[in-house]
């Protein structure tokens, strides 16, 4: 599948093809002469540029959204819903090209990139069923001769704002649910990964969605600007880090929208002291390194309630050292565990945390500074890290990293471990292990985050629950996908309604003449 259209007009670079917008059905060249490079991160190469648009093509985008949204919202139910199958079918059958893409953009393994597009997938297969979470409510006679019911209609063009670490899923969180509430969506993809979206184009088109239903709108800070200020777009959903993520929520409701914005994270996993610890050091390393630490959801700090910590700290050691770090596009048909970092500018800060743990006083137990891949010399590699002792007032124990640092933290009490929890800014995951159900219970209770895990070191829920932290990790009030997902991009409206029965109408039926507040009989 192609997925890249050349502009003379728009690159600095006429050795890589130009990555360009999907409008109107159709790729769109940029001629706003800003382009950014895409690269291999596996091998540092810059394999693409991508259009960063001008307010022209923001222009062309949202219009192209309103005429689609006009024509989509006046489908039925069923024709929707058979787009939606079908986008579904052709999801499932050709996921592994999806999944290459990501990885070459992405740097993830493969099978990464495979199950995030599954899990993206439960969302289309969740908005399959839109019919029963959008018919509304009726109640019959609610006042005497009169019938009250509420509609859920879409918002119109709505705009969906994604991060680089999931190209494929988070936009799967909202799209398909805006989409067979029957509104049109505009994406503004990472620009660091931005291919896979056009493949999404391509087959919503292929499932016979309308043109203009999705456009894929590419750029940086002047697209997202042009979607938080545009009259036209009536939502925005974000997920992206902190700083940004409050920017937009400010910005967007400054400008009337709804806005759901998701942001960063710091992920605690707590251990007490009578957890399986080997259990405990297979799912903090899965966790921990898992996409290079690239996830909202991964676990970034161990809370060990002592005195675990030491026999904890060798078992995650000797884990690390059976890791394989590579090409996520793997060699000879075999995969590493793990791929790069998505820029060199992105390796260098996760290495830059390491440096402040140091500087702070902790222990690095194994040190991922410097890593390189034979063969892959300027790829962002950086190798898997542990961190013994770090300092709570470290800034790397306060800020989010993005890469696969773990850090050990040692506690003397679960009331400690907790309190730690709760006192961070990020409320967006967390865990903890133990055989006590009744400690479990009291965590799951008392810790201020939106998702927990017991037992479980990533507990992203399934599709039909809802996706969203507390505190900043999440601005506004929806969460996204589940029932959240269906009020958000769908609008309210009450009907109350009075058909005079013509058996019984008489000269009076109508009430006559009263300028009192209605009142119910
Ligand atoms: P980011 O905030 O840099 O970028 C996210 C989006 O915002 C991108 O589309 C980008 O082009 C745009 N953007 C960047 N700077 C902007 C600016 N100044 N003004 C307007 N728009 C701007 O995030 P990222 O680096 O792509 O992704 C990683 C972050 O996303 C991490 O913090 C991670 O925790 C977070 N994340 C959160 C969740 C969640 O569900 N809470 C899920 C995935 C990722």
């Amino acid at each position: 599948m192609t997925i890249t259209a050349t502009s003379a007009a728009s690159t600095t670079d006429s050795s890589v093809p130009v990555i360009a917008h999907w409008i109107d059905g159709a790729l769109r060249a940029t001629e706003s002469g800003r382009t950014a490079p895409v690269f291999n991160p596996a091998t540092g190469a810059v394999q693409a540029r991508v259009a960063l648009a001008d307010q022209a093509e923001i222009d062309a985008a949202i219009a192209s959204a309103e005429s689609g949204f006009r024509v989509w919202s006046g489908y039925s139910i069923a024709k929707r819903q058979s787009v939606l199958f079908a986008f579904r079918e052709i999801l499932n059958a050709r996921k592994r090209e999806l999944a290459e893409i990501i990885t070459s953009e992405h740097g993830k393994v493969v099978s990464d990139a495979m199950g995030e597009i599954l899990r993206g997938q439960e969302v289309v297969e969740l908005a399959t069923g839109f019919p029963h979470l959008i018919k509304g409510a009726f109640s019959e006679n609610a006042s005497s001769g009169i019938d009250v019911y509420s509609l859920k209609q879409p918002l119109g063009v709505v705009g969906v704002i994604s991060p680089f670490n999931f190209p494929v899923m988070v936009p799967l969180w909202f799209v398909p649910i805006a989409i067979a509430a029957g509104n049109a969506v505009v994406l503004k993809p990472s620009e660091k990964d931005p291919s896979a979206a056009l493949w999404l184009a391509r087959v919503w088109q292929e499932a016979g969605l309308p043109d203009g239903v999705f456009t894929v709108l590419q750029g940086d800070k002047l697209a997202v600007d042009g979607l938080l200020t545009s009259p036209v777009v009536q939502s925005i959903s974000f997920v992206g880090s902190t700083p940004i993520a409050q920017y937009i929520y400010e910005t967007a409701s400054k400008n009337g929208k709804r806005v759901q914005a998701l942001g960063g994270a710091k992920n605690h996993m707590l251990v007490l002291p009578d957890a399986d610890l080997d259990l405990v050091a297979d799912n903090a390393v899965n966790a921990g390194f898992g996409a290079a630490g690239e996830r909202c959801m991964a676990i970034s700090v161990v809370l060990a309630v002592e005195p675990v910590a030491d026999d904890l700290i060798e078992k995650i050691t000797a884990r690390i050292a059976a890791l394989k770090i590579g090409n996520g596009a793997g060699v000879d048909g075999v995969e590493p565990d793990m791929g790069p970092l998505i820029t060199d500018v992105h390796r260098d800060k996760v290495s830059s945390y390491v440096d402040i743990a140091e500087a702070d006083g902790a222990t690095i137990v194994v040190d991922g500074r410097g890593f390189t891949v034979d063969g892959h010399e300027d790829g962002f590699f950086f190798g898997p890290t542990l961190i013994d002792g770090l300092p709570t007032t470290s800034r790397a124990y306060t800020e989010e990293i993005f890469g696969p640092v773990l850090s050990v933290v040692r506690v003397a009490s679960y009331d400690e471990g907790l309190a730690l929890i709760n006192s961070g800014e990020f409320g967006n995951g967390t865990a903890i292990f133990t055989h006590d159900g009744g400690a479990a219970r009291r965590f799951q209770n008392e810790v201020q985050v939106g998702m927990i895990g017991i037992n479980v070191p990533i507990p992203v829920p399934v599709a039909y629950h809802s996706f969203g932290g507390w505190k900043k990790s999440l601005f506004g009030d929806a969460k996204a996908y589940g029932v959240h997902g269906f009020d958000f991009f769908t609008r309210e409206k009450a009907v109350t309604s009075r058909w005079i029965d013509p058996a019984t109408r008489t000269d009076s039926s109508h009430g006559g003449i009263n300028l009192g507040f209605p009142q119910n009989s």
